[in-house]
């Protein structure tokens, strides 16, 4: 389908830890709110109330700093089954619009509404009832953004805020985002905005003036992509494929064929904890965190199962992963010669999301350890570090290490 004629909804929870937060006690309704934890404590914002936003508070940013701040504002633990709880209610809300739908995040998503027109009506009319629908459901207000590609929709809803809705006509695309800055297109963080205003890019439009092989040229692939992104396109793997789409760009996997069938049961387990290692390197790479693991298990006779699980916190922490699968692979092998293993990640969320929750806990450490091993392995090769093979012990303590919940925990101060 051309991508002028797609309608695409990006729906964004309005403040959603603080908004979850204000249907368990409404007297912190528009007050200066801070999620995350105390004023005192070591950790990091979580996510701050419009009104807290006005001083200067925002998400990632340490607590302590937030209290000078803005001193009156009330400070609340997180609380992420509660979230948990909520964004599956927004799911369901969503699911009855399209079922095209993907979550990106705990409280964001994208909606493919293409071909709901008659059932729904035009996108503005379908976008008002949604509104409506989310506050029955939900008590929470969300922005929505309308446009012809995920890009497009993402930016929108971005602008929309709070509790809006903007809807981009096919063909005004370039128009609407010509004058943003080139920070507003998603995947251009800091680094990225600086090395673009280096070479005198500083909006949209001074992007999608550049020719796409001087772009290459200068920032190889992602240039290209960035190109793409500058005239309103889903350009590049974060935006490939169709929403909904179940192996789509929003899922990472590894597969391992044997050479000769096997039945070993330390050689399949080894080979798990490689394709384990190397589903999360990438998930690392991407700065996601996978919520849903799967294991694909394929037999001589050529039969395949699929066993998925779902863990309470997103990860891309190699001994999570890995006691995931092996545990799915204990529960579902019954020692029958294996030709193919797999490892799937899937329901992604940001690594961005997760900072504020996870504060300077040991899961950031191992996240900082396990990037260390992954340059390691950029400047030596594949095989220089590996926590599979031989390293079985090392496995055991990481895995019961392993805080499972740590956002509920309590922060180290
Ligand atoms: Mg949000």
């Amino acid at each position: 389908m051309p991508a002028a004629h797609r309608t695409i909804f990006h729906v964004d929870m309005d403040a959603f830890f603080v908004s979850v937060e204000e249907v368990f006690d409404p007297s912190l309704k528009g007050k200066p709110v801070v999620v995350g934890g105390r004023p005192n404590e070591r950790g990091v914002v979580s996510a701050a109330s419009y009104a807290a936003r006005k001083f200067g508070v925002h998400s990632a940013m340490p607590l302590r700093t937030a209290a000078k701040l803005c001193p009156q504002a009330i400070f609340v633990d997180g609380h992420p089954d509660r979230y948990r709880e909520y964004s599956a209610k927004v799911y369901e809300v969503l699911n009855h619009f399209s079922p095209k739908l993907e979550m990106v995040s705990i409280d964001e998503a994208y909606v493919d509404m293409t071909g709901t027109e008659r059932l729904l009506g035009p996108p503005m009319g379908a976008a008002h009832a949604l509104h409506v629908a989310m506050k029955t459901a939900t008590q929470l207000n969300c922005s929505i953004g309308i446009g012809t590609s995920r890009l497009v929709a993402k930016i929108c809803s971005d602008q929309a805020k709070p509790n809006g809705v903007l809807w981009i006509m096919p063909g005004r695309e370039a128009e609407f985002l010509a004058p943003l800055d080139v920070r507003k297109i998603p995947g251009v963080g800091k680094v990225m905005e600086k090395r673009l205003q280096d070479q005198g890019i500083h909006k949209v439009s001074d992007l999608a003036s550049r020719d796409p092989g001087w772009l290459e040229q200068n920032f190889g692939a992602l240039g290209i992509a960035l190109s793409g992104k500058a005239h309103g396109l889903d350009a590049g793997a974060w935006f490939d494929g169709d929403i909904g789409e179940a192996d789509g760009p929003r899922s990472i996997s590894h597969e391992h064929t044997f050479s000769r069938d096997t039945a070993d049961a330390q050689q399949l387990e080894s080979t798990l904890a490689r394709l384990s290692e190397m589903v999360c390197r990438r998930l690392r790479e991407q700065k996601l965190h996978a919520r849903t693991l799967q294991l694909k298990l394929r037999d001589s006779g050529f039969h395949t199962i699929t066993r998925a699980h779902t863990l309470n916190e997103p990860t891309a922490i190699d001994s999570v992963v890995f006691a995931t699968i092996r545990a799915l692979f204990r529960a579902n092998w019954k020692g029958e010669a294996i030709r193919l293993l797999g490892v799937h990640a899937a329901h992604f969320e940001d690594e961005s999301e997760q900072i504020g929750l996870v504060g300077q806990g040991p899961h950031d450490k191992w996240n900082q350890a396990l990037s260390a091993a992954d340059r390691l392995r950029e400047k030596y090769g594949e095989n220089a570090v590996s926590l599979a093979t031989g390293m079985k012990a090392r496995f055991r303590e990481r895995t019961h290490e392993n805080p499972a919940g740590l956002p509920g925990k309590k922060k180290p101060s």
